[in-house]
């Protein structure tokens, strides 16, 4: 019988662990303490990306002009330097019910030397627990 207890014991504790875990897991938002208005986009780059590739790939999103500014005639000539960088969005409160808010992950094909974002292609589509 008193095995029978400890095994009681490590599975209410397992289940601690467990419900640890998934709480832990749906916090995973970045910024779920924040509040957000509906329709809002988080972006979320890794650590390494420099801050010119972060403006030029909110551009991107923001149909902001790349163009004529950043026309380099290198790149004309020889092609864009291209460098991917891995990046995901949140568009807070997508719709009505839980999960709410909608996680894209990117892959985006920016040139170093005209500082232009090629392109972005989306990898994974998700809703997160993020807003209430
Ligand atoms: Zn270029
Ligand atoms: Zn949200």
């Amino acid at each position: 019988m008193r095995i029978k207890r400890i095994f009681a014991v490590m599975l209410a504790m397992l289940m601690i662990f467990m419900s640890g875990a998934f709480s832990v897991f749906a916090d995973n938002g970045e910024e779920s303490e924040a509040e957000h208005n509906e329709g809002e986009v988080t972006f979320i780059f890794s650590n390494d990306t420099p801050e010119a590739v972060k403006n030029s790939i909110i551009a991107w999103h923001t149909g902001g002009d790349q163009g004529i500014a950043t026309y380099n005639i290198l790149c004309d000539l020889f092609g864009h330097k291209e460098e991917d960088y891995y990046y995901s969005t949140i568009i807070h409160k997508d719709r009505a019910t839980q999960p709410r808010c909608l996680k894209n992950q990117y892959k985006a094909v920016h040139c170093s030397r005209c500082e232009s974002t090629l392109s972005a292609q989306l990898l994974s589509a998700t809703y997160i627990y993020c807003c209430s």
